[in-house]
């Protein structure tokens, strides 16, 4: 019977579920671009987006999405020719790479499969053989969201400083940022990129690059070909108008001051990480009871290489592409598709966006929808995956 005559539920890994707050805040007459609180405010989510990335570092804001961050990225810090390490766990870390190859930058890529996190025995040896230390920055994604591997950033900078390499360090935190524990300054990051309709709970349209002094200084070597993606008039131009190479995006900018008040002056973004991370053990602790009469499990082994902003699930046996359809035809809930490298088995993957505006009943609503789906579908499955869950959640 169709039930899904209530309110929807999107639990796809981005855009993520975006508070009536938020949407609220856009609804308003266009302000003043030149003069007034729009200035003010602005200045107030640069200082927020500061604290949500730890870093003392610059923001910089596009209007783009995740790929706009990438080539924004790079288009300051490296110069078709330059050389790059990018390191691939899942189809953003690749996308990064292929990002770089186009723009004509030599791109050397260590791909790490996608259950696990990046080898750092792997990286040194890339690094110790680079002995001219032509390679200009190592890229790294922590959270890809295509197989849900998160990567411990703070060991790829003891690699880094283990051999000595002077590489930037360049992270892509497009899931992560507002998710999973993220410390820019503590872990010797140059060069953070993100973008606001994730973690940060706003509409898509905005995306993010943070650089700190030795990115500066980098970036001030290079010959730029895009005006549009410099980041120096946006951190020091003289007029409001170049900290967006023009109008600046005045809607999304409301949204994203609210989630940032919610994210930053309310909550607090240490309890923010905390709440992913019990929520996600919520979620794994179904997944691993589900898996005991059945074949679903979490695509990533170890929970310690396991994102706490997106859940892949797979199935060696059944199409679960049925039970996303059942969730959400039949029940009102839409869950994430098979993308990047595990697309070939699209049908025996899904995934599980828990990232941002999300409290136990919409997880526990969400859990116990997949149970029913499991139910409905014949799909054999362990009991007791909500009293798991729950148990977790009362912790
Ligand atoms: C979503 C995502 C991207 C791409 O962002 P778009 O806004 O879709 O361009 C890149 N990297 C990661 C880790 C992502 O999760």
């Amino acid at each position: 019977m169709k039930l899904s005559y209530g309110r929807d539920l999107f639990l796809t890994p981005g855009p993520s579920v975006i508070p009536d707050r938020v949407l609220n805040a856009m609804h308003r007459a266009a302000p003043n671009i030149y003069d007034g609180p729009l200035i003010d405010m602005v200045d107030r989510i640069l200082e927020q987006l500061r604290e949500v990335a730890q870093t003392g570092g610059q923001p910089s804001i596009y209007i783009a999405n995740g790929h706009g961050a990438w080539e924004a990225s790079l288009a300051n810090i490296a110069a078709p020719g330059d050389r790059v390490l990018t390191l691939a766990t899942g189809t953003f870390g690749l996308g990064y790479a292929e990002t770089a190859r186009k723009m004509g930058i030599a791109v050397e890529l260590l791909d790490f499969g996608t259950k696990n996190g990046f080898d750092p025995q792997v990286v040194e040896d890339a690094l110790r053989a680079d002995k001219a230390r032509h390679i200009k920055a190592v890229i790294s994604v922590q959270t890809d969201t295509s197989t849900s591997v998160n990567n411990d950033i703070a060991a790829l900078r003891g690699v880094l400083d283990a051999c000595g390499h002077p590489a930037l360090l360049v992270v892509d935190c497009i899931a992560s940022l507002g998710c999973e524990r993220f410390e820019m300054d503590a872990w010797g990051v140059d060069v953070m990129v993100a973008a606001c309709q994730k973690g940060l709970m706003t509409p898509p349209g905005m995306a993010f690059t943070f650089h700190n002094e030795k990115a500066a200084e980098v970036a001030a070597g290079v010959e730029k070909t895009s005006p549009y993606w410099d980041w120096e008039p946006r951190v020091n131009g003289e007029y409001f108008y170049q900290k967006f190479g023009g109008t600046p995006p005045t809607h999304l900018l409301y949204g994203l001051a609210e989630a940032l008040k919610m994210i930053v002056e309310e909550e607090g973004i240490n309890h923010v990480w905390a709440r992913h991370r019990h929520q996600a053990r919520a979620i794994w602790a179904a997944v691993d009871v589900w898996g005991q009469k059945g074949a679903l499990r979490c695509h990533v082994p170890d929970p310690a290489d396991r994102s706490t902003a997106v859940t892949t699930l797979v199935s060696d046996t059944y199409d679960l592409s049925l039970l996303r359809a059942w969730c959400a035809d039949t029940a009102g809930l839409t869950l994430g598709m098979a993308i990047g490298p595990i697309w070939a088995d699209r049908d025996k993957a899904m995934r599980i966006g828990h990232m941002g505006h999300m409290n136990p009943p919409m997880l526990l609503g969400a859990l116990a929808t997949i149970d029913a789906g499991l139910k409905a579908l014949n799909i054999p499955h362990g009991s007791g995956a909500l009293e798991a869950a729950s148990a977790i959640l009362a912790r």
